[in-house]
């Protein structure tokens, strides 16, 4: 859909929070409103700024680590989950300044420039920037990169908290004060082997769903890996919540027919506008916005396999692996007897550089039937004919391009917004296969054949390939995808 020409043209400053997964949907809709008539500018970080260059019809400005004098800003890493926490905490914690600064520098200039700034679209993580936002009386509009069910769990914890939920799965996991009879029963549990005993008679069976958000189980709560609402993760959620009841309206990058009913509690929940127009990346690819260069040395390789017979493995941009984890996927792997295509990140596996953990034996089955890269065209792979499964980390951007492609999943989560994701694709969208109770190399084999070779993986890929058919409608003129970005660009223009 293009609006543009008929109107003055506006500017819209957007703030991605600097991480591949984050920044990826920011700059497709970035994309998608510049095409739609309005100029944009880009506040980023240096930190992680590979993919500016890219992108020659914005502007774009550095802020926050650009300044020598805020040392603490130099903590910023890039691999692993606390290293994510933490650098976002660090830049909503010294951030307000800059931002305002830079703002009120960018809306001074566009007054000159009659071309004037209609509004700031951050990442809800950027859970500072509605307080600068207001003190400029310029309208924040929030673009949330998750689901809507995780962002409506995330603004549960409180509550979940209060209903004890978290005291049972942390007096479950927390190795500190169970002992090892219990912890024997609750690993046990969590193989599905679960049964109450008279010892363990106030714990809540871990495979019960949770009462108030029935898609999810007892389980699912801890593997977000949050331990309360005290939980330091915990407090940057409810701010961010809070901050994005505060803004002017949140894009999802969703799409109605796939979370109907989140929708109307969002819609209670939150009576600020909503606007589900995704899946973004079916406007814009995301390879412009890697910060790692894709290999393709594969592709021919890819080409030459049969239809649906190439397992693709990725767990995303940030997740590490735990030694003994890898050897398990490894030999699993290798025991499922299927062709794979794997990404893995150098630093992925813990203490290692990149591929010397790997079995003995293991690189001479990638020369016989599969490959290793480091960073691949993930858009690309999964919209390839010989792609049957995609073996995930179930991030959000990761689980709709697998949607978008109709391509079976295996979720492995790490933490965060992940095994939710997961859950939803396995329970409710049944288009996936829920890996759950760890890594073990004979469910893994088993898992990766019920999903590519057995009879149940017809009903699966039907399934998926139904859901992909709901996407491209939703995005065709009349469907809802569209219909909302129609509804966000009027709605911009108002403001
Ligand atoms: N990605 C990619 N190549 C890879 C692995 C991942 O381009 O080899 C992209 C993927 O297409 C997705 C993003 O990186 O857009 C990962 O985002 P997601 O939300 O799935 O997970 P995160 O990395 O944030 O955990």
């Amino acid at each position: 859909m293009d609006n543009s020409g008929c109107r003055r043209r506006q500017r819209l400053v957007l703030f991605p929070i600097p991480f591949q997964g984050h920044i990826n949907p920011m700059l497709q809709l970035a994309n998608i409103l510049h095409s739609n008539g309005f100029s944009i500018t880009i506040i980023h970080t240096n930190f992680n700024s590979a993919y500016t260059s890219n992108y020659p019809h914005f502007t774009f400005r550095p802020i926050l680590d650009n300044d020598p004098k805020v040392n603490n800003l130099s903590k910023l890493g890039s691999r692993g989950a606390g290293d994510i926490l933490s650098g976002v905490v660090l830049l909503n914690q010294y951030g307000e300044e800059s931002l305002r600064q830079e703002l009120d520098q960018m809306l001074m200039a566009s007054k000159q420039e009659q071309e004037p700034i209609v509004c700031l679209i951050t990442d809800a993580l950027w859970y500072f920037t509605q307080s600068v936002a207001d003190s400029l009386k310029l309208p924040r509009i929030v673009l949330r990169t998750s689901s809507l069910l995780c962002f409506l769990v995330f603004a549960s914890v409180p509550f979940l908290d209060d209903q004890g939920y978290f005291k049972q799965v942390n007096s479950l996991f927390d190795e500190e004060i169970i002992d090892s009879d219990l912890k024997n029963i609750i690993l046990a549990s969590d193989k599905n082997k679960f049964k109450k005993t008279g010892s363990v008679k106030s714990v809540k069976d871990l495979e019960e769903r949770v009462l108030e958000i029935p898609v999810l189980k007892v389980k699912d709560i801890s593997k977000m890996k949050i331990k309360g609402q005290t939980d330091p993760s915990a407090k940057i959620l409810a701010k961010m919540v809070t901050q994005t009841k505060a803004s002017s309206g949140i894009i999802w990058n969703s799409f109605k027919e796939l979370e109907e009913p989140e929708l109307e509690k969002i819609h209670k929940e939150f009576p600020i506008p909503s606007f589900l127009i995704g899946p973004f990346h079916k406007y814009f690819p995301a390879s412009f916005s890697s910060l790692l260069e894709p290999d393709r040395s594969f592709i021919t390789w890819l080409d030459e396999q049969a239809p649906n017979s190439v397992l693709y493995i990725s767990f995303g941009s940030a997740s590490q692996m735990e030694k003994q984890d890898f050897m398990e996927v490894a030999n699993g792997l290798a025991n499922s007897k299927q062709k794979f295509l794997w990404v893995m990140r150098e630093g992925f596996v813990k203490g290692s550089e990149w591929v010397e953990g790997l079995p003995d034996g293991f690189l001479d089955l990638v020369g016989e039937r599969g490959r290793i890269v480091k960073w691949a065209p993930q858009q690309e792979v999964l919209a390839h004919r010989s792609t049957g499964g995609f073996w995930t980390h179930s991030g959000w951007n990761s689980t709709l391009e697998s949607i978008c492609e109709g391509v079976p999943m295996i979720c492995s989560p790490f933490w965060g917004d992940q095994p939710l994701n997961a859950r939803f694709v396995s329970d409710v969208l049944k288009v996936g296969v829920y890996l759950e109770n760890g890594w073990e190399r004979e469910e893994i084999a088993g898992t990766i054949r019920r999903v590519m070779v057995e009879e149940e993986s017809e009903d699966i890929r039907e399934r998926a390939m139904c859901l992909k058919e709901k996407v491209n409608v939703s995005l065709m003129k009349g469907g809802s995808s569209y219909e909302s970005l129609g509804s966000l660009v009027g709605y911009i223009s108002s403001l």
